[in-house]
C-alpha cells in the first residue's frame, strides 16, 4: 500500500527539489513521524524565493512607490523628483533571501529532515545518486520545477532570462523585454516605473493571452500609458551587439534598438531532462513533463511529481497544496486527498494589478454556450479622482445558469491583488449572483463594485 514501509530503504521519501513543492511535501511527511531527505543544487526556497515570487514582489512594491512618489503631487505634496538606488535596493533584496533560506534550513532541521546538497539523479525506482553517492527512498517525488526559455535563434545569448534581471546591479535605460506572459508584463511596469524606457515585443496583438479578453485589454492600456512600447507580431530572428547597445531583429525585417539589456521572458521548460526519468521508468510528455494523474502518482508507483514539472498551473501555492496534499495523502490516511486546479485564483502584479479566478466569458461560453450572464463595471477608483493619472479600475463577473453560479472573477484595478482571495473562497463554495447582491457593501472602496453590479 503507498506510504507503508516496505523496503529497508536510507529514509521513507526522498524529494528531488527543496523549492515550493518539494519543502512542502517532506515537512508535511516529516510531521507524519516519516524519516525525509530534501536533495536540493541550489539554494532552499527554489524559484520563487531566490528567482520568483518573492525578489519580483520586491521590485514590484518599489516601482509602486515611484507612482505613489507621483500621486502625492496631486495630493498636495511638495514632493520632490524622487531617485533610486537601484544596487542598494537589490542587496537588501539579496539578503533578505539569504535570510529566507537560513529560515528553510532551520525549518528542516527543526523536523529532522535531512538536506543533501547536489544534483539527483534516480538510478532506479528507489535509487538516487547525488553528485556521485546513492541514496534510497521507498518514495521519491520529483519536484525539480522548470527553468525561462531562451529562443533557438543567433545571438539569443546575449540577452538574459529573468533570473538575470535579479542578478542586474544597476537598471538598464534601454531593455526590450520579449513575451507576453505574466513575467514579461511584470517587468516590464517595474523597469518603466523605476526609470527606464522599456519596449515589449509580443508574437501577436495582445498580452496575457490565456487571459480574459477585458483584462488583455486593460493591461495593454496601461502598460502603453506608462509609456512603454509594444511592438506587435514581433516575433525574434536574432540578437546582435554593436555599437551602442543590443539590435532585435525580427521576422518582419525590422531591426529594433540600440538597447542596454534584453529579457527573454518566452515561458519555462520542465526541468526533467538528465534526472533519470528513463532509468526510473517514469514517463513525461512531449514539452518534458512529467506526466501525473490527480493524485500526484507518475507511471512508477512509487514516484509522484508535484509543481512546475508537472505542467499544471505553475504557480506556488499551487504547488504547495499538492506537495502538502500528496503527503497528507500517502502518510497521513486522507485517502481521497489530492489538488482540484479548476478555480486557482492568481494575480498579475502590474501597476495596478490584475486578479482573475475561474473561467474567462470564452471559455464560460465554451463551457455553458448562451446560458451565461456577465456584469461589468469600470470605474475611476476614488484614489485616482484626486490624481491627473485616471486609469480605471475594471472588474468583470461571470455566472452560469438559471442560479446564476458564479464561474469568473476578473479584476483589474488598484487593491485586486487583497481583493481577490476572499472572493475565491466564496467562489470555491458555490457562491451565486444573488450571495453577492445579499453582501452588504463596503464604503468607500473598490470591492464594493464587486457587490452591486447590476
Ligand atoms: C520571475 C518569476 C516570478 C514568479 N512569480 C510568482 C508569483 O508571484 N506567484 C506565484 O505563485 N508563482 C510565481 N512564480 C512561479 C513559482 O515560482 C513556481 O510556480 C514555483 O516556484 C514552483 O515550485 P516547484 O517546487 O515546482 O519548483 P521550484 O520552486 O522551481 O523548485 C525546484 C527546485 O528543484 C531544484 N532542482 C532541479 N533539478 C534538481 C536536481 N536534479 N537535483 C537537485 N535539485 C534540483 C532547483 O534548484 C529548485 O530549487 C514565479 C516564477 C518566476 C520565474
Amino acid at each position: 500500500m503507498e506510504g507503508e514501509r516496505r523496503l529497508s530503504n536510507d529514509y521513507d521519501l526522498i524529494t528531488i527539489g527543496g523549492g515550493s513543492g518539494g519543502l512542502a511535501a517532506a515537512q508535511r511527511a516529516a510531521e507524519y513521524g516519516r524519516k525525509v531527505a530534501v536533495i536540493e543544487r541550489g539554494p532552499l526556497g527554489g524559484t520563487c524565493v531566490n528567482v520568483g515570487c518573492v525578489p519580483e514582489k520586491i521590485m514590484w512594491e518599489a516601482a509602486g512607490l515611484a507612482h505613489t512618489a507621483e500621486y502625492a503631487r496631486d495630493y498636495g505634496f511638495a514632493a520632490e523628483d524622487a531617485t533610486h538606488d537601484w544596487l542598494a535596493l537589490k542587496e537588501k533584496r539579496d539578503a533578505y533571501i539569504q535570510r529566507l533560506n537560513g529560515i528553510y534550513a532551520t525549518n528542516l532541521d527543526r523536523r529532522n529532515i535531512d538536506c543533501i546538497s547536489g544534483t539527483a539523479v534516480l538510478q532506479d525506482a528507489h535509487t538516487v545518486s547525488v553528485d556521485g553517492k546513492t541514496v534510497t527512498a521507498d518514495d521519491i517525488i520529483i519536484a525539480t520545477g522548470g527553468m525561462p526559455i531562451v529562443p533557438d535563434i543567433p545571438g539569443a545569448g546575449l540577452g538574459m532570462t529573468s533570473d538575470g534581471f535579479f542578478e542586474m546591479k544597476q537598471r538598464p535605460q534601454r531593455i526590450a523585454i520579449v513575451g507576453s506572459g505574466y513575467i514579461a508584463v511584470e517587468l516590464a511596469g517595474m523597469l518603466r516605473a523605476l526609470g527606464s524606457e522599456v519596449s515589449v515585443f509580443v508574437r501577436y496583438d495582445s498580452v496575457l493571452r490565456s487571459f480574459d479578453e477585458l483584462m488583455q485589454a486593460c493591461v495593454v492600456e496601461a502598460l502603453e500609458s506608462d509609456g512603454i512600447e509594444l511592438h506587435r507580431y514581433a516575433v525574434p530572428k536574432s540578437l546582435a551587439a554593436e555599437d551602442g547597445g543590443l539590435f532585435l531583429g525580427t521576422q518582419n525585417l525590422h531591426r529594433h534598438g540600440p538597447f542596454d539589456a534584453l529579457i527573454w521572458a518566452i515561458g519555462r521548460a520542465p526541468l526533467s531532462h538528465d534526472i533519470g526519468l528513463e532509468a526510473a521508468g517514469v514517463g513525461c510528455n512531449r514539452q518534458g513533463f512529467v506526466v501525473t494523474d490527480k493524485y500526484q502518482r507518475t507511471t512508477v508507483d512509487n514516484i509522484y511529481a508535484i509543481g512546475d514539472v508537472t505542467g499544471r498551473v505553475a504557480l506556488t501555492p499551487v504547488a504547495i497544496a499538492a506537495g502538502r496534499r500528496l503527503s497528507d495523502r500517502i502518510y497521513g490516511g486522507m485517502v481521497d486527498r489530492h489538488l482540484n486546479c479548476e478555480n486557482v485564483p492568481s494575480v498579475v502584479f502590474t501597476h495596478p494589478p490584475l486578479g482573475t479566478c475561474g473561467l474567462t466569458e470564452r471559455q464560460a461560453r465554451d463551457t455553458f454556450g448562451d446560458d451565461i450572464k456577465v456584469y461589468v463595471s469600470e470605474f475611476v477608483p476614488l484614489f485616482n479622482s484626486m490624481t491627473r493619472h485616471r486609469l480605471k479600475s475594471r472588474m468583470k463577473l461571470i455566472t452560469a445558469g438559471a442560479e446564476e453560479k458564479v464561474v469568473g472573477i476578473h479584476l483589474f484595478g488598484l487593491g485586486s491583488d487583497e481583493m481577490l482571495q476572499g472572493f475565491a473562497v466564496a467562489m470555491l463554495m458555490g457562491a451565486t449572483k444573488k450571495d453577492f447582491d445579499d453582501t452588504v457593501a463596503i464604503h468607500p472602496t473598490s470591492a464594493e463594485e464587486l457587490v452591486t453590479m447590476r
